[in-house]
């Protein structure tokens, strides 16, 4: 649910030069990676099956929402 929307919000953003935080696609969990705070996985964006985003927050710290510990509702 989570991943379609960013997609629907994707598509409404207008294009950029820089590929960061809007061109990623969906967001995967990065078991190998702790967050500052001890909380596994990480947070890591992609697009076209590559990392775009290689973020080293939990999902809680990178969208401040407690529910979001969860990588299935990312
Ligand atoms: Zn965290």
């Amino acid at each position: 649910m989570a991943a379609r929307n960013a997609k629907k919000r994707a598509k409404f953003a207008a294009p950029e030069p820089e590929p960061q935080a809007d061109a990623i696609e969906k967001f995967v969990p990065n078991y190998g990676r702790q967050c500052e705070v001890g909380q596994a996985p990480c947070v890591t964006g992609m697009r076209d099956g590559k990392v775009v985003y290689d973020g080293t927050k939990c999902g809680v710290c990178t969208w401040g929402d407690p529910a979001l510990a969860d990588p299935g509702r990312w």
